[in-house]
């Protein structure tokens, strides 16, 4: 049984993590990279950048010394933006108790080594130890406003996952669990690059028809690629496929979807970055997933015209025109 929860990453959904926690009954540390910002939370008991207007639980313990951040933990939940992670695991490393398991929350690819984030914290703190994911359609402001929501703890280690699931399951956020860690971490990243196009779409006023038409053939296009990486076809119409991919392409508060409705509203890519603090984690992962699915010879047209709009200097309408006079389909 979890008792004791260390949280690496103060960003939105370490914060939310840790409220569902400590809701639980379960001893919660959150560190930050920034010990300034950790003691602000401290003393502010609000995450001020990340998670404006809520305040966090009297329960929630802040801790910026590294060291005394891991003490006693029986499970580390690492909430750090996939391009962070090996630059932050690096220097957690001497300070991380062997064999505790970690679950992360991340969605991402890493760039240049295409890693998923469970592969790049084993590569960093070892691969003796067991790794996990919990993801889903779990938008932080939702959360935090305690409106119902769902999540897979994924790992193949089905004991943790049950043992995680058990820890966050509540009334309000109800969690199932899946041994399919590659699908479920794919499905969480991949979505985010699809939810740039929605918000493009959003922006320019393309409608619903435009929208369900995206998600229906971003859903194949994920799936095609999570196949050829060796996942479970049933994971893809789960929560952290299908759900996940609906809540991030239509929630308002979306981060990744907002940054594309900013381009399709005009912006350049980099204005629409800069238009925000928090990371929108589909922009580094759209690079990392053109080169998946080259290497793998996959079809990911959405991908790529999200891709030529961002990086290649295409225009919307350029992008849109490019994936409505492919080549016909059966
Ligand atoms: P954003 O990063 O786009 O806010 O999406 C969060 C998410 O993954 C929802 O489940």
């Amino acid at each position: 049984m979890i008792k004791n929860v260390s949280i690496i990453g103060d960003g939105a959904m370490g914060s939310v993590c840790a409220m569902l926690l400590v809701e639980n009954g379960i001893n919660v540390k959150l560190w930050g990279h920034d010990a300034d910002y950790v003691r602000l939370l401290a003393d502010k008991r609000e995450n001020v950048k990340f998670l404006p207007g809520y305040k966090l639980p009297d329960e929630i313990a802040f801790e910026p010394d590294d060291d005394q951040a891991m003490k006693g933990a029986d499970l580390i939940l690492s909430a750090v933006p996939c391009q962070y992670m090996r630059s932050v695991w690096t220097r957690l490393k001497p300070h991380t108790p062997p064999l505790i398991p970690v679950v992360s929350v991340t969605k991402g690819i890493e760039k240049g080594t295409l890693l998923r984030p469970s592969q790049i914290l084993s590569e960093i703190i070892g691969p003796d130890r067991h790794y996990a994911a919990l993801s889903g359609p779990t938008i932080a402001d939702e959360i935090v406003r305690k409106l119902p929501a769902t999540s897979t703890a994924a790992s193949t280690d089905l004991e943790l996952a049950r043992d995680i699931q058990q820890a966050f399951n509540s009334a309000r956020f109800r969690v199932y669990t899946n041994s399919d860690l590659d699908g479920v971490e794919l499905a969480g990243a991949l979505k985010n690059v699809i939810a740039i196009a929605a918000g493009v779409i959003d922006g320019i006023g393309a409608g619903d028809n435009a929208k369900a038409a995206l998600l229906a053939r971003g859903l194949a296009e994920i799936k095609r690629l999570g196949l050829a990486l060796g996942a479970n076809e049933n994971t893809f119409a789960g929560l952290s496929g299908l759900g996940d991919l609906v809540t991030t392409c239509v929630s308002p508060k979306g981060r990744n979807r907002s940054f594309g409705e900013r381009i399709g509203k005009g912006q350049s890519a980099e204005q629409a970055l800069s238009a925000t603090d928090s990371v929108v984690e589909g922009a580094a992962t759209c690079v990392s997933v053109l080169e998946l699915a080259g290497k793998y010879d996959v079809e990911m047209p959405i991908t790529q015209a999200v891709y030529d709009v961002i990086y290649g200097g295409k225009t919307v309408q350029e992008g849109i025109q490019d994936l409505m006079t492919r080549e016909l389909k059966s």
